[in-house]
């Protein structure tokens, strides 16, 4: 079972393990977090493989002050004053990912934009003391409801982490508020723990709502950003490389035909699936660019972090023109 800890004797602990790439809950203003370092994707793996999450949706990466937020993202004058305004707090801010970041391709799922946040209290101190960002969805099994209490993480993630920081009940019970910047607005993607209104009052402008929402915006294989979806058309669970193929490969054993494979990557040697899936999209972004007409996948087992993989692989092997579409 996980160790927990009162926040005012976790930061020792909570520094090693997150330095080793190892996840920790955290008390945030909104929810607990599970916090992993957003630049190794093995953490960030973790965090996902910690969860049950049956897919790899984007993580906000949490910072601990506007220096290492300007690192990270690109901020339009109206960002910058809201972040001024409300942070530390409940606000998440979708900027453009700075090139040469650093962020993981597993946090912002190979999105080209990023989600930012600066937290009060512990989370803010541990990102200073780590001098790196976190990436922290909420700290509960996936599908179950976001954790308020330590003890309600430690009922739905004990057996799966090493430690819970208990800092009490969390004072805004509800996720972040994440808005985004856009041509002609400010788009609510979800409401949160900020009110519209007040975010309405400090930005000078309506919030703009509906259909290009969280979901539609990062689900829909027709918006996603180039590197999300691959240009080259993907075969799936192959049993054979043919002329002209990338293979993605897995584990130690390669289907027939590899060889003459225009480029090859293997997500895991080991058949490590954590491994695997940290490679995954910037292995899909290698591949594609090797101007390959089809990306050919070997099987990639459905257990434990394989199921997120494999969601991943046949969103990129959707048809493109279908308008989007959950599939
Ligand atoms: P959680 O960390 O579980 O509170 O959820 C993070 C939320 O932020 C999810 O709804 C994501 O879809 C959303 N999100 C994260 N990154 C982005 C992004 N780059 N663009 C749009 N939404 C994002
Ligand atoms: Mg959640």
């Amino acid at each position: 079972m996980a160790e927990i800890l009162p926040a005012d004797k976790a930061m020792d602990r909570a520094l090693a393990l997150l330095g080793a790439g190892e996840v920790v809950a955290i008390p945030t203003e909104t929810v607990y977090g599970l916090a992993g370092d957003a630049m190794n994707g093995e953490a960030v793996a973790r965090i996902f493989e910690a969860k049950g999450r049956p897919r790899f949706n984007p993580l906000i990466a949490h910072v601990c002050d506007m220096a290492m937020a300007e690192r990270i993202g690109v901020f339009d004058p109206l960002s910058r004053r809201l972040a001024e305004k409300f942070w530390p707090g409940p606000l998440t801010l979708v900027l453009p990912l700075r090139e040469g970041a650093g962020i993981h391709p597993l946090t912002t799922a190979g999105l080209a934009t990023i989600a930012l946040r600066m937290p009060r209290g512990f989370g803010g101190e541990l990102i200073a003391r780590l001098g790196r960002p976190l990436a922290a969805p909420s700290a509960n099994a996936s599908g179950r409801i976001s954790p308020t209490s330590a003890a309600a993480v430690a009922a739905s993630l004990g057996g799966r982490i090493k430690l819970v920081v208990d800092g009490g009940a969390a004072p805004v019970g509800v996720e972040s508020t994440i808005v985004k910047a856009e041509e002609g607005g400010l788009r609510l993607l979800r409401p949160g723990g900020i009110a519209a209104e007040e975010i309405e009052a400090a930005a000078g402008v309506k919030l703009l709502r509906g259909a290009a929402g969280v979901q539609a915006a990062v689900q829909a294989p027709g918006m996603l950003a180039s590197h999300y979806a691959p240009q080259a058309a993907m075969r799936l669970h192959v049993g054979e490389v043919r002329p002209g193929e990338a293979l993605l490969a897995f584990g130690p054993n390669r289907v027939p035909g590899w060889q003459q494979a225009v480029m090859m990557r293997n997500l895991s040697q080991s058949g490590d699936l954590r491994e695997a899936a940290a490679n995954l999209f910037a292995f899909l972004h290698e591949l594609d660019s090797s101007g390959a007409a089809t990306i050919a996948a070997e099987p990639v087992p459905m257990e434990g972090l394989g199921e997120a993989i494999n969601d991943r692989l046949s969103r990129a092997a959707a048809p493109r023109d279908n308008g989007g579409g959950d599939a």
